[in-house]
């Protein structure tokens, strides 16, 4: 068993603080046509950088990108309050490396749906994930570094600018309930995408095709599809599979930001069945 020495005491007290806080907003707090604006802009902006940047950039390598377009992938993932991409990043590895398999961190066939949506997040970190963190970010150029060293205090800081720009509305609407909308969201790929929906692919694991968390997700809820094929930049493999964060790839592609994209259709994910590794 791994040993375990670390308490990560930022997601044990953050995490319920921002669920009550946010909830005593929601009852408190006029929305206003600004804050839900700001609000939407910002999800959607994180959103981008969670699935485009931390996912299918810095994990699974799906494209190729400038040393400042990734630092921005990187800064708009951050500010989602996911935690930094170097944490990010070594824990989905090790989801796809151990998919519903013992060494999976959220499998809820292993621990059960709560532990797989919220209750892996207050596990105590290992030696051994400490390690894979700093060899990621060995691997990073410095402002990638040292952007990992300080995004928790640029997500905080958004929380500052928005109350002082609209006060206790513009903190709730703006920075608390998206960021918690989230995070659940997220969380459901790995609980709810693990359980309910498709499996067009029968991959070995249960990673499911769920449309309500693809389009709330930006693509994200096609998991079987990702699971049969991880380093697709694609996840929605058919013409009504929406997938935003793959449109947002091709319009960066359009203006030379991207390039090199890794894109299989479905019948050469079907075909190349008998290659799929567990990519890590
Ligand atoms: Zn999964
Ligand atoms: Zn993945």
């Amino acid at each position: 068993m791994i040993a375990l020495n670390r308490t990560p005491w930022t997601y044990r007290i953050g995490i319920p603080v921002f669920h009550v806080v946010a909830i005593y907003g929601i009852v408190t707090a006029p929305l206003t046509w600004p804050t839900a604006i700001v609000g939407l802009a910002l999800y959607t902006i994180r959103g981008f950088g969670i699935t485009v940047g931390y996912h299918r950039y810095f994990t699974h390598e799906s494209f190729k990108t400038s040393r400042p377009v990734a630092f921005l992938l990187a800064l708009f993932g951050g500010l989602a309050g996911q935690g930094t991409a170097s944490w990010w990043v070594y824990r989905h590895r090790t989801h796809h490396r151990y998919t519903d398999k013992v060494g999976d961190p959220h499998s809820p066939r292993v621990d059960g749906f709560y532990h797989a949506h919220l209750g892996w997040l207050f596990k105590d970190a290992t030696p051994e994930s400490r390690d894979g963190e700093n060899a990621l970010r060995g691997e990073w150029p410095r402002e990638l570094r040292v952007l990992d060293r300080w995004i928790p205090i640029l997500f905080l800081s958004q929380g500052a600018l928005l109350y002082a720009w609209a006060g206790w509305s513009g903190v709730t609407w703006g920075f608390f309930v998206p960021t918690i909308v989230s995070w659940h969201l997220t969380f459901f790929v790995n609980s709810l995408c693990h359980v309910y929906g498709d499996r067009p692919f029968d991959t070995q694991d249960d990673s499911r095709n769920n449309r309500f968390f693809a389009a709330l997700m930006f693509g994200e809820g096609w998991h079987n599809n990702h699971h049969a094929w991880p380093r697709n930049a694609k996840l929605g493999l058919r013409p009504l599979q929406i997938d935003l964060g793959f449109y947002f790839i091709k319009f960066l592609e359009v203006f030379g930001l991207v390039h090199d994209l890794h894109v299989k259709t479905e019948d050469e994910i079907r075909t190349s069945v008998k290659r799929y590794t567990r990519v890590a």
